[in-house]
């Protein structure tokens, strides 16, 4: 982003129609557009964060909604600046009005229309959220289940970040008495034995194990579950999906995969979204078949390419057949396979889950409703879902290669601590390493403002 800092607006409430509407305005010095578009005599001010209720003004004095206006006075405000809230009726003409009329009241100043989060990005830039928290707004704003929505809270309000946080402070910690070492090689020698330094790193990694597995739990909640159900027609897949929604309302958002078939449906399991992509769809397809679909065949393949799992059905009172044999030879080959085994009221079979050596086997009855919590629990075994009751942080894909990376930097210190020479160089080398990977995840890019640390916190010369 290279954004300037001149003052920006933007309408703040979705677009449409609503109650009402807010227009927001944030800059270092907003009395220009305050005075003009709220009407008060030069040198006043509205009281802050107080809502007062007046009229909106064009240029000449004409009213152009009526409305709460309150200003935030920096810092103390979203982003830091000064910002000016306007509430008025949330019709799209007007707000437009309103925002247009905001903009000729600031020309003077530079005010211009805000770019796709630049408020959130100015908060970042004054330090009101850090870049975890930052992208926990966005979030939260796009969360598609509760579950998903509580875990953004968790990380805007800036539990995540305090967890990692915590974890860069044990590192450099430890970073603090190995650089101490370095500075007196003679005291090397068997530096890790009285430091106990072995144990604060493994101490730091299983943290960091810990912090891992409930962000990429959160993970799961942002991103869902891509699972791909195949099998022959009649097979059952319909009334699976069904049994698996709990109810036949529960199937939520279908996504049209292509311009003709609906190739895709979300359902929740445990607040994940399960986007289940029905290879019916495909070969039905697969028949008729004009450019376009063709695409769209293509595109939905490459799809079940990126499964998470794939959910095999077959009859279980018929047996298995040569097509559905044909079926299995078009799964890609690291998918984990789940064979259904549906109809098991007609077939006698009990319903169980069993590993076997290519895939999990499941017998149920999807009309029956029997055996369906053993294929659910199966799924949520595949995803890696623990449940332990402990908030989760909705953690992006970039947090979870950061931590990846940090685990990466701190199995090499570990190894470095465990060899016979005791490479402190080394291994302190490793633990900066992991420290910047850590701190990548808050944006606090702090190089070697830990020297400062050292000597502030750690006296040398004893
Ligand atoms: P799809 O074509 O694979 O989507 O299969 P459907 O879900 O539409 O089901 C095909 C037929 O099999 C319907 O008549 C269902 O009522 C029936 N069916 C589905 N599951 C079961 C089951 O577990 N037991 C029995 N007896 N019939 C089932
Ligand atoms: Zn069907």
């Amino acid at each position: 982003m290279k954004f300037d800092t001149s003052p920006i607006a933007a309408i703040a409430t979705a677009p449409g129609r609503g109650g009402i509407g807010v227009v927001r305005v944030s800059g270092k010095d907003l009395s220009p557009v305050i005075e003009a578009v709220c009407g008060l005599a030069s040198g006043k001010q509205l009281q802050p964060r107080h809502a007062t209720y007046l009229s909106f003004l064009n240029d000449d004095g004409s009213i152009i909604d009526q409305g709460l206006a309150i200003h935030f006075k920096a810092p103390h405000s979203y982003t830091g600046e000064d910002v000016l809230e306007l509430q008025g009726h949330g019709g799209p003409v007007v707000l437009q009005m309103l925002l247009a009329r905001c903009l000729q009241a600031g020309a003077g100043i530079g005010l211009r229309l805000a770019e796709p989060g630049e408020f959130t990005y100015r908060a970042y830039l004054n330090d009101k959220l850090d870049l975890a928290q930052a992208e926990a707004v966005a979030d939260l704003i796009d969360a598609s289940t509760e579950a998903a929505a509580k875990s953004a809270t968790q990380s805007l309000s800036g539990e995540f970040s305090k967890t990692i946080n915590a974890l860069v402070q044990k590192v450099i910690n430890l970073r603090m008495l190995v650089e101490a070492t370095l500075d007196f090689p003679e005291e090397e020698i068997d530096f890790l034995e009285k430091s106990n330094a072995r144990g604060q790193l493994a101490a730091i990694r299983a943290s960091l194990e810990h912090v891992f597995s409930q962000a990429s739990q959160g993970a799961l909640l942002r991103e869902g579950l891509n699972v791909v159900l195949a099998g022959q027609p009649n097979v059952g897949k319909s009334s699976l999906l069904n049994a698996l929604a709990g109810s036949d309302v529960a199937i939520v958002t279908p996504i049209a995969g292509t311009t003709r078939d609906k190739v895709t449906e979300t359902i929740q399991l445990h607040g994940i979204p399960l986007n289940i992509i029905d290879t019916a769809g495909i070969r039905e397809l697969d028949s008729h078949g004009d450019e376009v679909e063709r695409i769209g065949i293509q595109r939905t393949w490459a799809e079940v390419e990126r499964a998470d799992v794939i959910m095999h059905m077959l009859d279980a009172a018929r047996g298995p057949t040569r097509a559905d044999e044909e079926i299995a030879a078009r799964f890609p080959a690291n998918v984990p396979v789940v064979r259904v085994w549906n109809k098991i009221d007609l077939s006698g079979h009990k319903p169980a889950a069993e590993e076997q050596a290519d895939a999990t086997h499941v017998y149920l009855s999807a009309s029956e409703r029997t055996g369906v919590d053993l294929l659910r629990n199966e799924l949520l075994r595949i995803a890696g879902w623990q449940q332990t009751g402990e908030s989760l942080y909705l953690a992006r894909e970039r947090h979870l290669i950061a931590l990846k990376q940090a685990r990466f930097h701190l199995d090499a210190a570990a190894e470095h601590a465990a060899t016979s020479d005791q490479a402190l160089d080394l291994f302190a080398e490793e633990l900066r390493l992991a420290q910047e990977r850590l701190n990548s995840i808050t944006g606090e890019f702090t190089p070697d403002d830990l020297l400062g640390v050292i000597f502030s916190r750690f006296c040398i010369g004893k």
